[in-house]
């Protein structure tokens, strides 16, 4: 079936590479459409094989389940950092954590 070709080429992009829009995940399989890109995100999101990172209200990126990171966010430039916080291998009143994102002002948007 086509969707599974494309929903292991998707995969195995978001395991090389760090955090992807649909639109640059699109860019570079331009074979898939924006909704099959789409809908194997949908799809590998539930399979629990990639999560979400809001970068800004209009901007979503994905990554691989397997990057044990947390990201702090610049508010300025929207620049993505993996940073580490102890805090996300700890269990949080029963709610496991899995990422944290921090946002604030990168060093270059706070001198500005
Ligand atoms: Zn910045
Ligand atoms: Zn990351």
């Amino acid at each position: 079936m086509r969707t599974n070709i494309y929903k292991k080429q998707i995969l195995e992009l978001l395991q090389k590479r760090h955090l992807l829009t649909i639109s640059e995940i699109n860019n570079i399989i331009p074979d898939a459409d924006y909704s099959t890109v789409f809908r194997n995100i949908e799809q590998l999101l539930k399979d629990n094989e990639i999560k979400k990172v809001m970068i800004n209200n209009k901007l979503t990126a994905y990554e691989s389940i397997k990057d044990n990171h947390d990201h702090f966010i610049c508010n300025g430039c929207g620049g993505v950092e993996s940073i580490s916080l102890l805090i996300s291998q700890r269990d949080l009143n029963n709610k496991t954590v899995s990422d944290i994102t921090v946002r604030g002002a990168c060093a270059k948007c706070k001198e500005s």
